[in-house]
């Protein structure tokens, strides 16, 4: 064995065999800068549009509400929308000694790949390789401090962009599913789950979004689509079931005025059925 074949062993315990030990020393960086955090999500979809960044930001903004030291990183390339949804639109970013400061909403502490473009809706054409160094530096250059959660909004699907986070965050509690009702993004989510078997990486549950339509005016849920998909999957791999959420207008409201709907709508029965969510984990 070569001298850059030896075994490596990285922080989660793991080890493997025939890697250069560049890996490791990536997920070392991040494992140090992350001491201070308890507890770390990922949000995660089979598609986009299906919810994922409205999870992780209410996710967020609800832990925060409830006292808790948070932070929220979104390391979706192709749609940052974190920073439009909490009205950060345009942040600066500042650092301290050789770290990135995080952009504060009220107690929340917020990073986005979005606060990096010059522009909101320039495109990231960037390879593999250099997205993986960017997610490395937002989970070991950014001072995170001591935190009760890290909420991580991550790119759909089981591309490159996903595969580094899970790589960078072995000992992370788990990954957050996102689904719709439709037996089309339910089957993306189950390649999820089997990309995440494969990689040995816990699964906190799966949240169905999009489930029914809630009218405004009576209150009446509707089913626009099929219903049950994200409650079957979560029976098929024998993960658990976290809750549905229904289509609201106040959902895509509290999104379009950077106020996330648990602080905006936060006596309504949908900010009601997030929290029932958020207690399950
Ligand atoms: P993703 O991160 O999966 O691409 P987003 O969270 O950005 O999806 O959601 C896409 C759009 O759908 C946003 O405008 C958001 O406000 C809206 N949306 C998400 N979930 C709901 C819902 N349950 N009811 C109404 N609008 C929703």
């Amino acid at each position: 064995m070569s001298e850059n074949q030896e075994k490596h062993t990285c922080p989660s315990g793991k080890s493997c065999e025939g890697c250069s030990g560049k890996c490791h020393d990536d997920t070392r960086a991040v494992h140090e800068n992350l001491l201070g955090v308890k507890h770390i999500y990922l949000v995660l979809s089979g598609k986009g549009g299906v919810g994922k960044s409205t999870v992780s930001t209410n996710l967020a903004v609800s832990l925060s509400l409830q006292g808790k030291q948070v932070g929220l990183l979104d390391v979706d390339f192709h749609g940052p929308s974190i920073p439009k949804m909490l009205g950060l639109e345009g942040s600066q970013l500042y650092g301290e000694g050789e770290k990135l400061l995080p952009v504060p909403y009220d107690n929340l502490k917020v990073m986005s790949i979005g606060f990096t473009l010059p522009e909101m809706d320039r495109a990231v054409i960037w390879r593999g390789a250099m997205k993986h160094g960017i997610i490395k530096q937002l989970l070991a250059d950014v001072l995170w401090g001591d935190l009760d959660a890290l909420v991580i909004d991550t790119p759909p699907g089981t591309g490159d962009e996903p595969l580094s986070v899970c790589q960078l965050l072995p000992n992370a509690d788990g990954a957050i599913l996102v689904t719709t009702p439709q037996q089309v993004s339910a089957t993306d989510v189950s390649k999820s789950l089997n990309f995440l078997s494969q990689l040995h990486f816990p699964v906190k549950g799966i949240i169905e979004n999009m489930s029914g339509f809630v009218c405004p005016h009576c209150g009446e849920v509707t089913q626009i689509f099929s219903s049950g998909a994200g409650e079957e999957l979560a029976e098929k791999y024998g993960v658990p079931f976290l809750g549905r959420l229904p289509i609201d207008p106040q959902i895509c409201a509290g999104g379009d005025a950077g106020e996330p709907f648990v602080q905006r709508y936060a006596s309504s029965a949908t900010a009601k059925a997030f929290e029932a969510i958020v207690e399950k984990l």
